[in-house]
């Protein structure tokens, strides 16, 4: 199949080539020359969006870094969606709040486009190795068309209901995701305090009601599991800065429905000044640092 691709970056790479070695023919487009460029060599070819649009591509596929720029993409007498022949199926992959997710979707049905939000989970490695997980939004007809491709570059593909509900199950998880990194960083710290061992304190949780991902695979506790980023400086993984933009995406969407997110909008903030202590590079994991103190940190 021919797919169009926008946005080539930590993400958008690594999943436009595993379409090419899926077999698919590509035409490419990002803002810097030099993702392109890494593509092209890898055997798509360049084309700007609005070539793209106007080309024979079957598909084309968005992955940006936020609603600003998925809108000026898709939206406006130059944007995809304008130029985009009818019938051609839109896909964005990037994280954005479900509202704009939903109105760029209906901007796209409203010119004879389907579109589907389909965010991911599983990071820049799970783009490389194809394991994504792909939260879908859309209509089940669309889904089961465009399943096939994003098999291609990810493990699950969950349709989670009508259009901009990808996004919900994704701002949905993100925020129970800080939440729960912030939890198991409260505990570790307070057990590693009052004198415990934090391998023994890990074991402990890991095989009792506290466990969950954030303790078992993602422990921010250095030295508790060799492969976190915790074990490595905080560096890799997922960057404090990705996770506050997914809590503010949370909170944003909760005061859109009048909905209290009371501990999402405290990790939200927890993160803000992790970010402004100049943290935000760092993997989110690093929260921990809030609670270590002197010799212990
Ligand atoms: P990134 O900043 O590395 O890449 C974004 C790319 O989009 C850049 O190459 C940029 O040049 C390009 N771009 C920006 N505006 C453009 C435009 N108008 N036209 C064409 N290209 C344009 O970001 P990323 O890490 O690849 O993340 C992409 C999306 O995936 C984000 O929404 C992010 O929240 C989400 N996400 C990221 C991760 C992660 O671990 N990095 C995990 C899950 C989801």
């Amino acid at each position: 199949m021919h797919i169009g691709f926008i946005g080539l970056g930590n993400m958008g790479a690594p999943m436009a080539r595993n379409l090419l070695k899926a077999g698919h023919r590509l035409s490419v487009f990002d803002l810097s020359e030099a993702a392109v460029g890494s593509l092209v060599e890898a055997g798509a070819a360049a084309l700007p969006p609005a070539g793209i649009a106007a080309s024979d591509a079957e598909l084309i596929i968005t992955m940006l870094p936020a609603a600003p720029h998925v809108k000026a993409v898709y939206l406006g007498d130059e944007g995809l969606i304008a130029r985009a022949r009818p019938g051609v199926p839109l896909i964005d992959c990037s994280t954005i709040d479900p509202h704009s997710a939903r109105e760029v979707a209906e901007a796209a049905r409203r010119h004879g486009n389907p579109m589907l939000d389909a965010p991911v989970s599983g990071g820049t490695g799970g783009a490389a190795a194809g394991t994504l997980t792909f939260m879908v939004g859309g209509s089940t007809e669309d889904f089961e068309r465009a399943r096939p491709i994003l098999e291609a570059m990810g493990k699950n593909i969950i349709h989670c209901g009508a259009a901009g509900n990808g996004q919900v199950a994704k701002v949905a998880n993100n925020m129970l995701l800080g939440i729960s990194m912030i939890g198991v960083s409260e505990a570790m710290a307070l057990g590693v305090a009052l004198g415990m061992d934090a391998k023994v304190l890990a074991g402990v949780i890991n095989t009792s009601s506290g466990r969950c991902w954030s303790s078992d695979t993602y422990n921010p506790f250095p030295g508790v599991l060799e492969n976190a980023p915790a074990s490595r400086g905080y560096s890799g993984g997922f960057g404090t800065d990705l996770m506050l933009k997914d809590l503010g995406l949370a909170t944003e969407a909760a005061r859109q429905v009048r909905q209290p997110v009371i501990l999402g909008a405290v990790a939200q903030q927890l993160y803000q000044a992790f970010s402004a202590g100049g943290h935000g590079g760092l993997d989110f994991s690093a929260i921990i640092n809030q609670y270590r103190k002197g010799d212990d940190a």
